[in-house]
């Protein structure tokens, strides 16, 4: 057989297989023939990929299903535990990695943390964090997904600019790959979170998504049509960076009265600060007189407990998040916004402004449909889209 006829029939019979593999994953339990059936692939094709899958050990027979009349037919399911995956999560305080099943249950999980570490430094701590990964594994691991803040090219697997880790134009996935001689994926963590919620997230699976993450920075992850959109320089859904106010803070990217300014973990504890000073009957006053730094958890315990100002505060950076968002929703007419990381924790003190603002600043036949809900995937969501991108590249899954 010429080289060009062994080349498309090798790729037809991935395909094939990833298909078989997929109506697996979804199914739970399936038989050869209801396989048959779902892919349009003949019985014998259908046999023959699923000895396959077997004897990679992927794949295992569950034991009989019902009898439509004849023998009753033998189920087949994935096994969870086949294959592990590593996500790492590089835009925390901390570095996070995992290891995570193929149904993306976290089976180990390890943190270490940075102290102002960039350069060479965060790398060495990268390698640490997989060279413990790796010794904890109990299966074959397929490959390495990490989700990082910045702008990352995963064509070419360039970290093209990391500000807090101080990386740029970094060749990540050449030098991971090999270290280790495995697959290796990178995407921005907003992005990454986008396909966490897309693959693992509760609620009913739409074909589009927008999921904004809060923490220390402000992003968010596009999905549309069931698949991540990057953008043309991988920018896609650098929200944090749209102008809310005019004048405004200076940001750290050099403008003035960006979201990031107004809604960051980091904004909303320099706020809350300020607040105190001025309120001396506030909790936050207190600790601040103890000198005790205030996090967000403090200032979410004051806007818990009704303090006026927070609540007032609280009420204000739901609005500019609804104003960004009012122009997304605009562009790209998306129907379900999730919002995560760790400003999350307020829930309905920003959702219900900033559905308010976005109702004020967009077509009300779009945004009168957008629904708001707060991500259920917490901590985790970063490890979790890091390994769905080694699932979905290596093993065509979802
Ligand atoms: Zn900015």
């Amino acid at each position: 057989m010429d080289e060009m006829k062994k080349a498309t029939r090798e790729q037809s019979k991935n395909h094939n297989k990833t298909l078989i593999l997929n109506s697996i994953y979804t199914a739970q339990t399936i038989s050869r023939a209801d396989l048959a059936r779902e892919t349009h692939l003949t019985r014998s094709t259908v046999s023959e990929i699923v000895s396959e899958l077997i004897e990679e050990g992927l794949v295992e027979e569950a034991g009989l299903g019902k009898s439509a009349g004849g023998k009753p037919p033998v189920l087949l399911q994935l096994i969870d535990d086949a294959r592990q995956l590593i996500g790492i999560d590089l835009a925390s305080g901390e570095f996070r990695g995992a290891l995570v099943n193929l149904r993306g249950e976290i089976q180990e999980w390890i943190c270490i943390p940075i102290q102002e570490k960039s350069g060479d430094a965060a790398m060495e701590d990268v390698f640490t964090l997989i060279d413990q990964l790796v010794q904890k594994a109990t299966s074959p691991i397929i490959g390495i997904g990490i989700g990082a803040p910045g702008i990352m090219d995963s064509v070419r697997g360039v970290v093209r600019m990391a500000v807090n880790l101080d990386w740029r134009d970094l060749p990540l996935v050449e030098i991971l790959q090999d270290k280790y001689t495995l697959p290796v994926y990178i995407a921005n963590d907003s992005q990454v979170s986008a396909l966490a919620e897309y693959k693992f997230g509760e609620g009913e699976k739409e074909d589009n998504l927008l999921v904004v993450k809060i923490g220390r920075g402000v992003g968010s992850g596009i999905v549309i049509g069931k698949h991540l959109y990057q953008g043309d320089s991988f920018g896609a859904g650098e929200i944090g960076h749209i102008k809310v106010e005019e004048g405004g803070i200076q940001c750290r990217c050099g403008n003035y009265g960006c979201l990031e300014t107004r809604i960051s973990s980091r904004a909303i504890r320099n706020f809350a600060v300020a607040i105190a000073e001025e309120n001396q009957d506030s909790s936050l006053y207190q600790l601040k007189e103890a000198k005790h730094p205030i996090t967000t958890q403090d200032v979410h315990e004051a806007f818990l407990a009704g303090e006026p100002k927070i609540k007032e505060f609280i009420e204000d950076v739901g609005a500019y998040l609804g104003r960004a968002l009012s122009f997304v929703v605009s562009v790209l007419d998306i129907h379900r916004i999730v919002i995560s990381g760790s400003v999350s924790m307020f829930g309905n003190g920003i959702i219900e402004p900033a559905l308010r603002e976005l109702r004020g600043c967009a077509l009300s036949t779009i945004a009168d449909d957008v629904q708001m809900v707060t991500s259920s995937l917490g901590e985790e969501i970063v490890i979790l889209g890091a390994a769905g991108m080694v699932l979905h590249n290596e093993l065509g899954i979802l």
